[in-house]
């Protein structure tokens, strides 16, 4: 195991920040797996530190075919971020802005250092590629705040992998995963390892967010050179780990071990592992998920649980206000899975309350919210 570290630019005086990564293994295909991006969504970090003890154990064995790069604890700014008690890990304080947004994207600076390069050869045109998005994110100029600098530092270790695993959760949610379509194949055998509840697929969420970042240049440069074979070479899913409070030492460890069981599936670790179960919930359209919004405000009591399936009219949840009386149902306008809830229960103008996944298409544009 090699412990890599990087120093965070534009810390204030005295003090200074690092992002560890932690590569295990050797070989020609590549898995980079991160936690808590969100800082404050730790059953990421919790599996990590099972991958991790499970990683040092695997590469002793020499059973690492490929090279797997682990960062257990992905934002070290948004991890200090206490707020009377409270932690924030979604938002940096200083600029107010999603730290699971706006990174480089890389078609753009990309394209230009590969064109005339390319050739009918698939795999040195993957190499190629890989080897101008290292250079492009190092031509960059110098990042402006200590969150772009993470940013940069996390995609340099990523845009060269062949699969991406980002570790979130949501507030209260099932096990899900995000991806784009044409990775579904590849994303299958994996949701099926974790019992995920949903699978949640979009072309372009909107926001910039890493694992779409890592995956998205790929079919850019695709559309872009047509005349030969650009491969989507990184697969990459957002992981959302059930709830915030899903830190539970059981399941962690059981997750861990069917992640890694699917690295070995992608033949990155060798040996004996379970085989992939045949059952699998079917990925659904991310546009075709209901957030559902409390008209007014009020105390929220919860009508249907984290996993319960719903039909168009079935009550989500019900918000009253003490001082008016005012008492409002809210219902599902779709048929489909109650996947997450707020951990709050006070209902407030332009937060979601419930995500129901469904399958027809209700929402467009930027999918992802803040
Ligand atoms: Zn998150």
């Amino acid at each position: 195991m090699e412990h890599i570290q990087h120093l965070l630019p534009w810390s204030a005086m005295g003090t200074e920040r690092q992002l560890s990564v932690f590569r295990f293994g050797q070989g020609p295909r590549k898995a980079y797996i991160q936690a808590s991006l969100h800082a404050d969504e730790l059953p990421g970090m919790r599996v990590a530190v099972a991958l991790k003890a499970r990683l040092r154990e695997l590469e002793q064995q020499g059973r690492l075919n490929g090279v797997i790069e682990l960062v257990p604890v992905a934002n070290p700014i948004g991890l200090a971020q206490m707020f009377q008690g409270t932690h924030q890990g979604r938002f940096e304080f200083s600029s107010g802005k999603n730290f699971n947004r706006d990174f480089p994207q890389l078609a753009d600076a990309v394209a230009p250092r590969i064109d005339g390069q390319l050739t009918q050869d698939a795999d040195a045109n993957v190499a190629l590629i890989r080897a101008a998005m290292g250079e492009a994110i190092a031509a960059l100029p110098a990042a402006q705040s200590e969150t772009e600098g993470l940013r940069r530092l996390l995609l340099q270790h990523a845009c060269d992998a062949d699969l991406v695993l980002d570790l979130h959760c949501d507030f209260e949610g099932v096990m899900l995963l995000y991806a784009i379509p044409q990775h579904w194949a590849q994303i299958r055998p994996l949701a099926a390892r974790l019992e995920a509840g949903a699978v949640l697929l979009a072309d372009d969420s909107g926001g910039k967010a890493f694992d779409e970042s890592c995956s998205l240049p790929w079919v850019q440069l695709a559309e872009r050179f047509p005349q030969v074979p650009v491969p989507l070479a990184c697969v990459a899913s957002t992981l959302e780990l059930r709830g915030m409070t899903d830190t539970d030492r059981e399941p962690s460890i059981a997750c861990a071990e069917q992640i890694l069981a699917y690295l070995a599936d992608q033949g990155l670790i060798a040996g004996d592992w379970p085989p992939v179960p045949g059952e699998c919930c079917d990925a659904t359209p991310f546009a075709a998920t209901q957030y559902a919004y409390a008209p007014h405000a009020g105390v929220v009591s919860f009508l249907q649980a984290v996993g319960a399936r719903v039909r168009v009219g079935d009550p989500l949840f019900e918000v009253l206000d003490p001082l008016t009386d005012r008492h409002s149902v809210v219902h599902a306008t779709t048929d489909g899975l109650l996947y997450a809830r707020e951990r709050l229960r006070f209902a407030q103008p332009g937060l979601w309350l419930a995500k129901v996944a469904g399958t027809q298409v209700l929402r467009q544009g930027r999918l992802l919210t803040d």
